[in-house]
């Protein structure tokens, strides 16, 4: 019997997860196509996460050995829904997984929102992680104030990222024009709005701790935000890990003294924004006093009506991400996730998805192993059961003569271990991991066109 042939839409972890498990399959054994609209792949470990956290990045080594599995294929610069349609693929392929994670950001819907100077949070990440799509923006860090909308790690991220010095930045891949404007900003204070209390919070604690150990800021936290309410209180005695950490952690850094740092963190609770204000730009944004009440058991931020002003320049909101719809694939505008049983695409034959855009924006980088793991065994158990024969048409087009045929011009693997060499041998002379190449042109220039 011929191998399954599945393709694997999206290169971020649930793409390389997803893959590993399908090719380790014997029964059936399995030849797995990955498809990125990038010419790169890694997704977030590549674009998301943080230039100064590098260990988290590692996680690519075991990406790379997916890739050197017997029946492992990348295309890359290859967008499903536009350069080949959800159709085309079943076609071509057995099965379909997405795994295309979630890639806008969620809005806040409040005045002022799209002033110059707001920015999705995810529009920073891209940029200081030299995202081709991003490149060109022009972040303005001359102001004194940037406000920080959200608790998550991403707001940790972006807070931290602005506070780096430029001896913090040196050794990572941030790239030049991120770094030199970081490094060269007129910042002084950070402000980082959660809307609930530190209890709350969804921020994890070794990312806060960071926070409080910068070189180049003092982290500033008001005690009296760490008088707590009743309901917080229980939910604080009830957690014994991540929680109780971070409230420990915030009672250490409340009763410091500043030490007189370039820049200040400062951390606010129980803070909604309710506009972002300025004339043409951002130069202030108003923010209303919340408390704390239980709703259907869950503890709610509630407006008290008192509203505070505070000027700043910029504005990154990071209220989390969200899925996008794909051509011809269902899609749950509420959840803004493929609608799914365990990884089984509701009401769509041989498609499967995972990660982000199959649970939502949650968990680390490794809750998407489990999670693709648990997608490939639904699969697998279809194949198994012949849910996954169809018309297999043996004149049906390979998706490399259907590409060629369109003039798309994909990126192999060996394109990509092309870039990928070109950037590390960048970044050696100067102590870095790599110097991306961050445009499209120089990464096609690169990449296109080598094959193994
Ligand atoms: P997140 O953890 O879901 O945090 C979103 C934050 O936005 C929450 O604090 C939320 O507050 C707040 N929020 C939502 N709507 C809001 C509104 N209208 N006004 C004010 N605040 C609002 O999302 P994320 O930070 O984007 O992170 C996504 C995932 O990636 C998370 O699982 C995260 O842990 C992970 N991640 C991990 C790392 C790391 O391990 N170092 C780094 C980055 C990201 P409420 O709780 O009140 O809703």
């Amino acid at each position: 019997m011929s191998a399954l042939r599945v393709a694997v839409v999206g290169s971020g972890p649930a793409g390389f997860y997803a893959a590993d498990a399908l090719l380790k399959s014997e029964d059936p054994a399995v030849e797995v196509d990955v498809i990125d609209r990038l010419p790169t792949p890694w997704g977030l470990v590549r674009l998301g996460v943080a230039p100064d956290h590098e260990n988290i990045k590692a996680v690519s080594r075991a990406f790379e050995k997916t890739a050197a599995r017997p029946g492992f294929r990348f295309f890359g610069n290859v967008e499903a829904g536009k350069d080949v349609t959800h159709g085309e693929l079943l076609r071509i392929y057995d099965a379909v997984v997405y795994t295309v994670g979630a890639q806008t950001d969620r809005r806040l819907g409040i005045p002022g929102e799209d002033l110059p100077g707001s920015w999705p949070a995810t529009a920073f990440v891209a940029w200081y992680n030299g995202h081709p799509d991003f490149e060109a923006l022009e972040f303005d860090l001359s102001h004194e104030r940037a406000v920080v909308i959200g608790n998550g790690n991403v707001a940790i991220d972006c807070v931290r990222m602005l506070a780096l010095t430029a001896e913090e930045l040196a050794p990572t891949d941030t790239t030049d024009a991120a770094a030199r404007g970081i490094v060269g900003s007129g910042l002084k204070e950070i402000v980082m709005l959660g809307r609930r209390g530190p209890v709350q919070a969804a921020f994890t604690p070794p990312e806060l701790k960071e926070l409080a150990e910068l070189a180049g800021a003092d982290l500033i936290v008001d005690p009296a935000d760490l008088e707590l309410d009743p309901a917080s209180e229980r939910d604080l005695e009830a957690d014994r890990e991540r929680v109780r950490r971070n409230v420990d952690l915030l009672r250490e850094c409340a009763p410091r003294e500043p030490e007189g740092k370039p820049r200040r963190i400062v951390l606010r609770f129980l803070a909604s924004p309710v506009a972002i204000l300025g004339d043409g730009k951002v130069e202030a944004i108003e923010v209303g006093r919340n408390v704390l009440v239980e709703e259907d058991g869950r503890i709610v931020a509630r407006p008290t009506g008192e509203v505070e002003t505070i000027e700043c320049g910029l504005v990154l909101r990071s209220v989390g991400y969200q899925g996008v719809p794909l051509a011809g694939v269902p899609f749950d505008e509420g959840r803004r996730t493929i609608p799914n049983d365990h990884g089984r695409v509701a009401g769509a034959e041989r498609t499967y998805a995972a990660g982000w855009i199959k649970r939502g924006p949650s968990g680390v980088i490794g809750t998407n192993k489990k999670d693709a793991t648990e997608t490939v065994e639904l699969l697998l158990e279809d194949a198994r059961a012949g849910a996954l024969d169809h018309a297999r048409d043996d004149s049906a087009q390979s998706l490399e003569t259907l590409l060629e045929e369109r003039g798309v011009e994909f990126v192999e693997y060996a394109g990509w271990q092309a870039i990928d060499a070109a950037e590390r041998a960048d970044g050696a002379p100067l102590g870095r991991p790599r110097v991306k190449l961050g445009t499209w042109t120089r990464l096609l220039e690169v990449g296109r066109r080598i094959t193994p």
